[in-house]
């Protein structure tokens, strides 16, 4: 019989040997550009708070007035007695945001991905994933029994073949039940990277398949767009895209997934997405938090926080392309990798960076593949120009994104 505290030791000294065992930090501040993390004060280049909105006033004010109106929890499940007056008016805010018909919000993107994904595919369907999406996305294709096809990242022509061949597959199953379903999952902005998807290429070879497309608007929700709904706004394909996804937790400062599309692909989630069917409703505060904060993010406030935020990234290209031209390549968002390699040396390097008050985490796998750890750093509006220079010229002192 195995000892239970025995092997979960050996499994941690594995972890910790790979040079991957990760503890938590207690931070003891709002989520700032500046946070008190494990007692000192640090330069915060980690949160995804991109806009500042997570701590922002109308946004907490609207979090308390939901607490008072509505309570601190929901109750039960949407479908039971726990769809609030917050759920709903977030979701219509969140439909004329991204021009859809309807939207549907979960507890967290990762229950959004995960409950549409099985919602719509099963086992004989195909699910085609760019090579890094998110982790939730791999799971919900565990979940769904479909097959899992994964083509090169940002690499149309792997998509081409890719769609080809899932098609193909299609050809032959005809007849049989029903035509198989094939999905393309990518994100707009990718999380660990910090690139863009050639949203436009994508659109057409989806359809030219037959296929549908699910976005992850993640990292590009508040940020890209001339209302910074997004990439796919940017990219003029929103219009054509089946199953638009973001979370609540990033530059719109609350907490919570969502879904947006067509009216019918909301009501088959409310009857058969099971992270939303059987989860309790988000809290008020979550809902009433994001719905004030995506009136920020359309309004001139939220063009002058994002005009900010782009300000600092231009700002980090112009040092980075002076100083290693060889290493970083010139950022598309607020997400910039700092490449390193070796597991262990990214987060000797994270700690002497919180030494010196930088708080830039270092990203092993299972985020990223082994290998490859990189320092992640996320700009946002709160920075100030002087934290991008310091930021900068301590990598710089440091040798990390050594020229090779
Ligand atoms: C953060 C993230 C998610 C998960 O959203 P949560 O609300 O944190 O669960 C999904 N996809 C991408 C690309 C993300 O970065």
């Amino acid at each position: 019989m195995l000892h239970f505290e025995d092997t979960l030791e050996r499994e941690l000294a594995g972890i910790e040997a790979q040079g991957l065992r990760r503890k938590l930090r207690q931070v003891d501040s709002p989520q700032a550009a500046r946070i008190i993390w494990d007692g000192r004060e640090l330069v915060n280049f980690a949160s995804n708070d991109y806009l500042g909105l997570a701590n922002h006033p109308s946004v907490k004010q609207a979090a308390t007035e939901a607490v008072e109106k509505f309570g601190a929890g929901s109750g039960a499940s949407r479908l039971i007695c726990g769809s609030l007056a917050p759920h709903h008016q977030l979701e219509e805010a969140l439909a004329a945001f991204k021009g859809t018909e309807a939207a549907l919000s979960f507890a967290s993107g990762y229950a959004a991905a995960l409950g549409t994904i099985s919602a719509l595919l099963g086992r004989g369907d195909v699910l085609l994933v760019d090579r890094l999406v998110h982790a939730c996305v791999i799971d919900a294709a565990r979940l769904s029994g479909a097959t899992l096809r994964v083509f090169r990242h940002n690499d149309l022509e792997d998509l081409d073949r890719a769609l080809r061949s899932a098609a193909a597959r299609r050809g032959v199953a005809r007849g049989h039940r029903s035509t198989p379903r094939i999905l393309v999952v990518t994100e707009s902005v990718f999380s660990m990277d910090g690139d863009l998807a050639p949203l436009k290429g994508i659109v057409e070879l989806k359809e030219r398949y037959g296929a549908w497309l699910m976005l992850d608007e993640a990292h590009a929700t508040g940020l890209f767009g001339e209302r910074r709904s997004g990439l796919a706004s940017e990219s003029g394909v929103d219009g054509r895209i089946e199953i638009q996804m973001g979370t609540l937790g990033k530059a719109l400062g609350a907490s919570g997934g969502f879904i947006c599309g067509s009216r019918r692909l909301i009501d088959l989630l409310i009857n058969r997405a099971r992270s939303f069917i059987f989860s309790t409703a988000p809290v008020p505060a979550a809902s009433a938090a994001a719905l004030a904060a995506l009136a920020l993010v359309q309004s001139d406030k939220g063009a002058e926080r994002c005009r900010a935020l782009w300000e600092r990234v231009a700002q980090f290209a112009k040092l980075a392309r002076r100083e290693w031209p060889e290493c970083l390549t010139a950022p598309r968002s607020a997400i910039i990798p700092v490449p390193v390699g070796d597991e262990r040396e990214a987060v000797a390097l994270a700690d002497r960076l919180r030494e010196h008050g930088l708080g830039i985490p270092a990203v092993r796998y299972p985020a990223v593949p082994r290998g490859k750890a990189r320092l992640r750093m996320t700009l946002t509006a709160g920075h100030s120009a002087e934290d991008i220079a310091r930021a900068t010229a301590l990598l710089e002192e440091l040798g990390a994104c050594r020229k090779s």
